[in-house]
């Protein structure tokens, strides 16, 4: 049996500046899922719904690597959707498939670990 990848998270911040990110400690989450949990490494960008965030996407993303999962951390799983799956497809990878999104607005940060670390292990522990 092959052994599983480690999931990628990263975590968009929405420019630093939006409310629903106001209670969340961006550097102590990241932190956390990088030191404790099983990922392979853990990112931030700023912004990922707008330009750089495309060009970071076209750059970042390996054409055809469907073994590679993400956990994104962000807004709604709806939006994270609609604005990341063409970056996928143009890569020829399944957003449906190698992309778990998490809202992480409107949270405290231990209450964020605990959602990334659920997902982490859900993806891990398969
Ligand atoms: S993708 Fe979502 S979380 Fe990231 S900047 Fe855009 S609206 Fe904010």
């Amino acid at each position: 049996m092959s052994e599983k990848k480690l999931p990628r998270f990263i975590m968009c911040f929405c420019t630093g500046e939006c409310p629903g990110f106001a209670k969340l400690d961006l550097w102590k989450l990241i932190n956390f899922v990088r030191n404790e949990l099983d990922v392979e490494y853990a990112i931030v960008h700023p912004q990922l719904c707008v330009d750089d965030g495309d060009n970071f996407w076209r750059d970042y993303l390996r054409e055809g690597d469907k073994d590679t999962m993400y956990i994104i951390g962000g807004c709604d799983p709806r939006m994270q959707r609609k604005m990341f799956k063409d970056a996928f497809e143009e890569k020829d990878l399944d957003f449906s498939k190698q992309v778990v999104s998490l809202d992480l607005r409107n949270m405290e940060t231990p209450e964020a670990m605990k959602k990334v670390e659920e997902a982490v292990s859900k993806l891990v522990g398969e």
